[in-house]
């Protein structure tokens, strides 16, 4: 192995459409064929894709052995790893949406085996990122560090088949950055912590990159989003940590994760919503991130994620929790239901507005 292990920068970056198939020969160019090679996968439409890349693998001689996982807990984590162990497996790579990728991410980090990474959807930030988003053994899902991919693959072609909605999540997921660097300046500003100006000015442009998508169809506009979403997890990766691209909006979703009685959504629905929400607190919501909204489809009330405006203020008042050490817009405030529909309806005056002006 010549892979640069636990680099900042994934040595490999490959998007464009029909570049699946070209998995080896990438690899090799680099110098990245080990003989004990293991791919994980989906039970999905991933295993399709997978299949294309053991022929590419193949191809250039090298066999590898395939891993399915479906549960994204850290039990499946601890189970990969074992096989990781057993095996002596020199290179993981993962094929597959956000589920995959994070508990192969996972497992490889705690063996200290160098991944690959190779997306099938784009549904959040977590493709090219030192954070997994898992299931932990109390049923709580947690974001926990892991490393980086050492190289990154992303076929647009591929990513077209997936379903608009997981692209719809990513663009949110992307935009959600934006309330994320405010909190972090804010936080810095009253003396709570130390923005990274670096990681907090390529959050932002990685967000402000996607404001003007016109669709979430188009070969470039994929391109444009895994050009977005990766910046995002080179962001997290220089600061040290998810603080440029997780702010109050994420503690809000990380509150509704840890409800039981609260409808499940994508991730990156959850924190454009409440994104929407601590944008306004901040003083920093604008009417082209609200245009955008609109022109995406992405939610912009709690009926749109099936939220009754009293789980989404519980969800308020225990987001600070989720994450104390972390000083956010809402560190320290209390809610109360007239509060709430003050915001909603400040919210919502600005949407109109925006609607008019677009008619
Ligand atoms: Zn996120």
């Amino acid at each position: 192995m010549t892979g640069p292990a636990a680099s900042v920068f994934p040595a490999l970056m490959r998007i464009r459409a029909g570049c699946l198939p070209d998995l080896a020969t990438e690899m090799a160019a680099v110098g990245w064929l080990p003989r004990r090679l293991l791919i994980v996968t989906g039970a999905g439409p991933s295993a399709r894709m997978a299949a294309v890349a053991r022929e590419s693998l193949a191809g250039r001689g090298t066999t590898s052995a395939t891993e399915t996982v479906t549960e994204g807990t850290v039990e499946e984590c601890s189970r990969l790893a074992q096989r990781l162990i057993a095996e002596d497996v020199e290179l993981v790579v993962a094929i597959g949406g956000g589920r995959v990728l994070d508990t192969a991410k996972y497992a490889a980090c705690r063996v200290g085996v160098d991944w690959v990474a190779v997306p099938t959807t784009l549904a959040n930030d977590g493709v090219v990122s030192p954070v997994a988003s898992l299931v932990d053994r109390d049923g709580v899902r947690r974001s926990l560090a892991a490393t980086m991919p050492i190289g990154v693959l992303v076929d647009v072609a591929l990513i077209a088949d997936a379903p608009v909605a997981t692209r719809r999540a990513g663009v949110g997921d992307l935009l959600s950055n934006l309330s994320a660097v405010t909190d972090w300046r804010l936080s810095e500003a009253g003396g709570h912590d130390r923005c990274d100006e670096f990681s907090a000015l390529i959050a932002e442009q990685a967000a402000e990159s996607v404001l003007t998508t016109a669709d979430l169809e188009s070969p470039r506009a994929l391109a444009g989003l895994a050009r977005g979403l990766i910046m995002s997890g080179l962001a997290m990766a220089i600061a040290g940590s998810s603080r440029p691209c997780s702010g109050s909006e994420h503690l809000i979703s990380h509150a509704l994760d840890q409800r039981l009685d609260v409808p499940k959504n994508a991730h990156g629905l959850q924190v454009a919503f409440a994104s929407l929400l601590t944008l306004t607190l901040q003083g920093e919501l604008t009417d082209e991130l609200l245009t955008t909204y609109v022109r995406l489809g992405l939610p912009t009330a709690p009926s749109a994620l099936g939220l009754t405006g009293e789980q989404l203020l519980r969800a308020l008042d225990e987001a600070p929790s989720t994450r104390p050490g972390r000083w956010t817009v809402l560190s320290g405030r209390s809610w109360t239901a007239p509060a709430l529909a003050d915001l909603m309806s400040t919210v919502h005056a600005r949407l109109a507005e925006v609607r008019l002006a677009t008619v």
